[in-house]
Order: C-alpha cells, then sequence, then structure tokens
C-alpha cells in the first residue's frame, strides 16, 4: 500500500460480456488481496485495489472515491484517471455515459454525496462545472459548444501559487445535484453528437468533467478546490505507429497525451525524484491538469481491464502502465 504517495492506483475487471462468455477469463485474483494474477505466465500485480467482475459500482465507489470527497470538501483537489482499452469499462465505471447502467457510475455518486455533505457545513459553498473534450490537442467545450471550425480558444495560465486556471472555459453555477447531472448529460449528448458529426469516434478523445467547489471558511478565508473526472481515450492508441494522415495525427497527439500522462504519473510516486522535475509541459492534458496531479492533491488512477483471453495482450499493456504509477 502506498501511503505516502498522493497517487493511488485500482484495477477493475469487468465481466465478460455476452459476446465473450464462451471465452476464458485470463485474470485471476486472491481473495481480500488487491492482487492480479494474469496470463500464462502467472505474472502477478499489486494496487491498492483490486475489483474482480464481482464487484459492484457502490463498492467501487465507497473504497475508492469516499476518501477523496472528503480531502475535496477540506480544500484539496483531486483527479481520477480512468484508464484502459476501449470497452474496458471506463465510462461505465464513471458514470458518463448515455445509457442507464451509467446513472450508478462513479460521478452521480460523488455529486450526490457532495450535496448531502454540503448542506452539513456552515461554509456558504459555491458549485461550478466544466466539461471539456480533448482531441489531439484540441479542447472542445461540451458546455459552451462553438460552431464547426471555430475552433475554442483556450489559453491555460498558472498563478503565482501555482493554481491553474482554465481561461476561456465555461464554470457553470449549479445549486444542487439534479441541475449538476443534468448538465453532465448535456455534455455527454454534446460529446456524442460532436464525434458523430465530425466523423471522430470518443474512444480516440479525452474527456474532463470537472466540478469547482469554493467556501468560505470562519475565519473569512476563501478556498477553492477542484475535482476532475476524466475518461481517458483508450489505451489501444497509445502504440499505433504505423498509421498514416490524419489517423496518424490522431495516433501520435493521443499517444501525447497518454504517454506524458504516465510519465507524470511515475514521476510523481517516485520517491527518490520527488524534488526533480516533473514533465507536465509535455502535453495538454498534463499541462491542464498540473494543479490537480501531485503536490497536495489526491489522484486516483482507475485501471479498467477486459477478463477476456483474447484481450490479454491489451490487458498486460494496461496493467504494466498501472504498475509505472505505483
Ligand atoms: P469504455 O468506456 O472503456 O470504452 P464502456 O464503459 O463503454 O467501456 O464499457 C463497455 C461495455 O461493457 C458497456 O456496455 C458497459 O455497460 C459494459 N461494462 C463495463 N464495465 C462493466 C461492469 N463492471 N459491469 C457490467 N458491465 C460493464
Ligand atoms: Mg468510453
Amino acid at each position: 500500500m502506498s501511503t505516502s504517495s498522493s497517487v493511488r492506483v485500482a484495477v477493475r475487471v469487468r465481466p465478460l460480456t455476452e459476446q465473450e462468455y464462451q471465452q476464458h477469463c485470463c485474470i485471476s485474483f486472491i481473495p481480500d488481496q488487491p492482487q492480479i494474477t494474469v496470463g500464462h505466465e502467472q505474472r502477478s500485480f499489486t494496487f491498492d485495489y483490486a475489483y474482480p467482475p464481482t464487484s459492484n459500482q457502490q463498492q467501487v465507489y465507497d473504497t475508492s472515491i469516499t476518501p477523496l470527497l472528503y480531502k475535496f470538501l477540506d480544500g484539496y483537489n483531486a483527479t481520477v484517471l480512468a484508464y484502459g482499452q476501449t470497452g474496458s469499462g471506463k465510462t461505465y465505471s464513471m458514470g458518463i455515459g448515455l445509457d442507464s447502467a451509467s446513472s450508478e457510475g462513479i460521478v452521480p455518486r460523488f455529486v450526490d454525496s457532495l450535496f448531502t455533505e454540503l448542506t452539513q457545513r456552515q461554509t456558504s459553498p459555491e458549485v461550478y462545472v466544466s466539461f471539456l473534450e480533448l482531441y489531439n490537442e484540441d479542447l472542445v467545450d461540451l458546455l459552451n459548444p462553438v460552431k464547426r471550425g471555430e475552433g475554442l480558444h483556450v489559453s491555460i495560465r498558472e498563478d503565482a501559487q501555482g493554481n491553474i486556471c482554465w481561461m476561456g472555459v465555461k464554470e457553470a453555477p449549479v445549486s444542487n445535484s439534479k441541475d449538476l447531472l443534468s448538465l453532465l448529460q448535456k455534455g455527454s449528448i454534446e460529446r456524442t453528437t460532436a464525434s458523430t458529426d465530425m466523423n471522430r469516434s470518443s474512444s480516440r478523445s479525452h474527456a474532463i468533467f470537472s466540478v469547482i467547489l469554493k467556501q468560505t471558511l470562519e475565519d473569512g478565508t476563501r478556498i477553492t478546490s477542484k475535482f476532475h473526472f476524466v475518461d481517458l481515450a483508450g489505451s489501444e492508441r497509445l502504440k499505433r505507429t504505423n498509421a498514416v494522415g490524419d489517423r496518424a495525427k490522431e495516433g501520435i497527439s493521443i499517444n501525447t497525451g497518454l504517454l506524458a500522462l504516465g510519465n507524470v504519473i511515475s514521476a510523481l510516486g517516485d520517491e527518490s525524484r520527488k524534488v526533480s522535475h516533473i514533465p507536465y509541459r509535455d502535453s495538454k492534458l498534463t499541462r491542464l491538469l498540473q494543479d490537480s496531479l501531485g503536490g497536495n492533491s489526491q489522484t486516483l488512477m482507475l485501471a479498467c481491464v477486459s477478463p477476456a483471453d483474447s484481450n490479454y495482450t491489451e490487458t498486460l499493456n494496461t496493467l504494466k502502465y498501472a504498475n509505472r504509477a505505483r
């Protein structure tokens, strides 16, 4: 268990799908241990949390997200990153998709608990949300879509305290969970429509849903905390090197985000490098999240994998990537 590190890693193995039910499972667990063993070679990995296919949304939320909610309420930034190949359960786990199963995922649960907690606090809380999609280093504001071809102008500024500010991104004020969830839904519809219109698969983009909390403490101090929920592009994109034209461009820049994220997370987890350089500037993704990865903030990497034999290679790649984060 990493106790000092602010980065935790959870691996979630989804159940076999209906199409896969005749396949063998390439993953095994040791009961009550956060350990996963994969493939014929029986390679073992240990994480902070390991969720077998029988784990439900509530168990995932209670164990790995609730502690982050309390830190967030206390004024710390937090980030949850869903990593894994397309179809491994990232959007399902995050709960930011449009199918009804999604309503049980992390974000809707978080939003409900957040407002319940806030009603019990005398901190005059103000809550704002933003929802961005990052595609080929291009940003789309899902809560404030601009016309096609008009490109969104966002500049990423850093203040003297190291706070990152996204200039030009809509932050919508919300006062209850219902309003917040309806913005989430609106943005998710926009994500789906925009990707269809522009012939871009949403599996190739990163989605960043953020909740910003401003509170006033008893002594009058104002504190702001941010919680980012990131549904990353499919990790199978990480190694597509022989594509051409537009597809190559896509492959390369999504590589950039996932690669840079892996480097940042592994640098953060490396005790001996604590004071040295963390390469946030290597991609827009890591730059956007700079003040919410490392430092005083809490980060959870939720690595999602399929248990099916046919996905063995991608599953092993995901476990290796997640292992670098520890
Ligand atoms: P991704 O976002 O990684 O591409 P999805 O979240 O869309 O993958 O999941 C792929 C499919 O598997 C969806 O139909 C989803 O409902 C289902 N699924 C994923 N994880 C689980 C799970 N833990 N339990 C049940 N169904 C799941
Ligand atoms: Mg998805």
